[in-house]
């Protein structure tokens, strides 16, 4: 045993372990970690690679839909033969064949109003694959009201953005108070997505679940990540808790979850 870790693990993690920003003592607290991906789709396939890779000890799955051709193009962690099989069941075979040490927690439903506290409270870290507004908000709520930490990130054609919403460092709702008026941003199939985008948003999410959850590194808190891949920039914008904000403010007005899809739909919570 090599610090706590099997000769085998010494092995699998040995560039982690001998990188002075990790070490065994981030490997272990890696090893003990659980991480919860909702969505495994363009963003959650490369991050749940990742950070099954990087041995984090339990990674919950959480997608109710699943696997179309179409999703290829960019969804890394599924196989054309998993075509019509769940994304849980698609991404945990995939994931079991890269590491077989990860435990993998399958939710093959919708994380909902309804489910998500309780889902929330099983994990360390929250890491949010989610394609719609609605999901956006719900996840930053759930995480708030939870007490854990989300990485964000999400993705428009040829552009993606990702930061980390740490309770008590501003949340979702403190950068995007409103949601956009309905119809004008498509979630639609008809927009298009370039491949790459998403595994370098997805990566970049998954490089900021491990540092938050070995303590190193400066994380994206208080930070937003914009990047354009055609442009191929990276640009930086600084953001603070807003005192006003309805979640993390000083005069919170959202205790509980809300009807998401009738937020989205008009811009009040019910
Ligand atoms: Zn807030």
């Amino acid at each position: 045993m090599a610090g706590g870790l099997s000769p085998q693990q010494a092995e699998r993690y040995a560039r982690h372990l001998s990188l002075s920003e990790v070490s065994h003592r981030g490997q272990q607290r890696l090893l003990q970690a659980r991480v919860l991906v909702v969505g495994v789709g363009a963003l959650g396939s490369p991050a749940a690679l990742y950070l099954a890779a990087a041995g984090v000890g339990t990674l919950g799955l959480a997608d109710h839909d699943l696997v179309r051709l179409s999703n290829l193009q960019r969804q890394v962690v599924h196989r054309t033969a998993s075509v019509g099989m769940s994304k849980v069941e698609a991404a945990a075979t995939q994931l079991a064949e890269l590491n077989p040490e990860v435990r993998v927690d399958r939710h093959p439903y919708a994380v909902t109003a309804e489910n998500a506290m309780a889902l929330f409270a099983e994990y360390d870290l929250i890491l949010d694959g989610t394609d719609t507004f609605a999901a956006r908000y719900l996840l930053s709520d759930a995480a708030y009201l939870t007490g854990k930490p989300l990485v964000h990130g999400s993705i428009f054609r040829i552009e993606g953005q990702v930061t980390d919403f740490v309770p008590g460092r501003a949340c979702y709702r403190c950068l995007y108070p409103e949601p956009p008026p309905p119809g004008l941003v498509g979630d639609s199939p008809a927009v298009g997505v370039f491949a790459p985008l998403p595994g370098v948003i997805g990566t970049i999410q998954a490089a900021e679940a491990i540092k938050l959850l070995t303590g190193r590194g400066d994380p994206l808190v208080g930070r937003v990540l914009l990047h354009d891949s055609m442009a191929m920039t990276f640009r930086e914008l600084r953001y603070r808790r807003d005192p006003a904000c309805s979640l993390c403010g000083d005069h919170p007005t959202i205790r509980a979850l809300v009807d998401y899809e009738a937020f989205v739909a008009t811009g009040s919570a019910r």
